[in-house]
């Protein structure tokens, strides 16, 4: 390979699996990617710190990615820490064939290396082992005696108590078997990489399934821009990814090329009806139906919850979801539970609950399936408290359901039906500070955990409880605003 440049990476590699204009676009374009969202930042820090805690597995390796600035020193210093014999290297740097792997880590006993790639999470995806396979593949070339290669996930049974005990906590896969069988097929792919690179332009490659699996492309801004216009097909609800690419494939782009001929649900023309009026579907009966279950006195309800990777909390499990918040407005007064769980403070978190919703009727939530699961857990753990817990779980009116059963409908949801989008397309009132997400507010209270200055730390949980606040006011407004319409 003449380019340098050209060295296909891991993540390049990927992105070629998924579609050949990705990676070119990665390898000659990469302006053109999406901004990383928040989410997706968050996630990758998450898988940061599982690599971290691994490593503690084989202690005392060296680190080539802290000493090194770019992919020709990580090669050099990996040449030399092999040749000198290095027991332990982390993020070892390796090249075979145009492909470039860094190895999360990699182990030398008894003349032979034992490589290990860490997941930040309890399965083994597709994806993941396509990744694995390609890191041996490079690696049997590139080192003479490699024993095997491990993929190593979270420990879904472990349970934190005390101390972390990384042993239990990570288990491992070889992987051994698949990329023997894999590696003509490697060989093959990167070909192909490296001829598309090569030939110097754009592969001419229409939007499709691929935009999508096994993660929304980071170039969807660039490709889609033409395909997203207001009116487009892939706005409708209900309808699978398949069946759109069917219609679009055959030429149908927007809502109102969709005809009877078309042979879609009669909810598919009543939404097209919606989008053509630009009025929303409202089945009065439906929602006055529903609104007739609610029983005062009524508060809206959210919880937020905390599901560290890495668990921290004596009895939990990795991605346990622990309450940690609870909000409530009554139409009048907000009131909520903090919980800071310097110990396992579950207990009082389920106590204290139902002590703060028994005067309540109804309570209303938005898509309420999370704050179910948390209550069914806590009652599981605590049976003494079952009773009142299922009775709390009894009183649950879920708004979610009014736009999931399009009981009602606006075209500006699109096919978002999120509490977010729903209230800012129906209220005015409304407004989320500087969390916007459920996985942004758990790294807020990460945040809030670590902080040691109290002023800093009445800060954080001051705004994490805005976020939660929020959420029951938009819920209690959405239920106010379903109210109104009916009259
Ligand atoms: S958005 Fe779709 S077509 Fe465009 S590069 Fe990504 S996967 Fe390929």
């Amino acid at each position: 390979m003449s380019n340098p440049l050209d060295l296909i990476s891991k993540t390049a590699y990927l992105k070629f699996e998924q579609c050949q204009k990705a990676f070119f676009f990665y390898k000659r374009h990469p302006y053109l990617r999406d901004k990383v969202s928040i989410d997706k930042q968050l996630t990758f820090s998450r898988g940061h710190q599982v690599g971290d805690l691994a490593q503690t597995l084989f202690p005392g390796g060296t680190d080539v990615s802290k000493q090194t600035k770019n992919s020709a020193d990580a090669l050099a210093l990996t040449k030399t820490l092999v040749e000198n014999k290095t027991p332990v290297i982390y993020e070892a740097t390796f090249t075979f064939n145009g492909a470039l792997i860094m190895l999360d880590i990699l182990c030398l006993e008894n003349e032979k290396y034992t490589a290990y790639e860490v997941k930040s999470s309890f399965k083994i995806s597709e994806i993941y082992l396509k990744d694995a396979c390609l890191q041996y593949y490079v690696l049997k070339n590139a080192l003479p005696n490699l024993e095997d290669l491990f993929l190593v996930t979270l420990n879904q049974d472990y349970i934190f108590e005390n101390e972390l005990n990384p042993k239990q906590l990570f288990k491992k896969r070889s992987v051994k078997a698949e990329s023997e069988k894999n590696l003509p097929y490697f060989e093959n792919q990167l070909f192909n990489a490296q001829l598309t690179l090569e030939q110097n332009k754009i592969p001419n490659i229409a939007i499709g399934a691929q935009c999508f699996k096994p993660y929304t492309c980071d170039y969807f801004g660039n490709c889609w821009k033409e395909t997203v216009a207001d009116n487009s097909i892939f706005h409708l609800p209900l309808l699978n990814k398949e069946k759109l690419f069917e219609w679009y494939n055959s030429g149908i782009r927007t809502i109102d090329q969709i005809g009877e001929e078309h042979d879609a649900k009669a909810i598919i023309y009543k939404i097209k009806e919606a989008y053509f009026e630009n009025k929303p579907i409202i089945d009065k009966e439906r929602i006055t139906a529903f609104l007739a279950t609610i029983q005062t006195p009524m508060a809206a309800m959210d919880m937020e919850m905390w599901g560290p990777a890495i668990p921290k909390i004596n009895g939990t499990k990795p991605f346990e979801q622990l309450p940690y918040l609870v909000c409530f407005f009554d139409g009048n007064i907000h009131s909520n539970i903090f919980i800071d769980y310097t110990k396992d403070e579950r207990k009082h978190f389920a106590e204290e609950l139902i002590e703060s919703t028994k005067t309540f009727k109804s309570i209303l939530v938005y898509d309420g399936t999370m704050e179910k699961m948390v209550i069914n857990n806590l009652a599981k753990l605590f049976p003494q408290l079952k009773p009142e817990l299922e009775e709390l779980k009894n009183k649950f009116i879920d708004v979610f359901d009014i736009f999931l059963d399009f009981s009602y409908y606006h075209p500006a949801f699109k096919t978002n039906f999120s509490l977010k989008t729903a209230s800012s397309v129906l209220l005015e009132d409304i407004y989320y500070s500087k969390i916007t997400s459920g996985l942004e507010a758990m790294a807020y209270y990460d945040q809030f955990r670590l902080e040691t200055n109290p002023v800093e730390k009445d800060i954080i949980k001051e705004e994490l409880i805005n976020y939660c606040k929020t959420d029951t006011l938009a819920t209690y407004r959405l239920t106010e605003f379903l109210q109104k319409l009916i009259k």
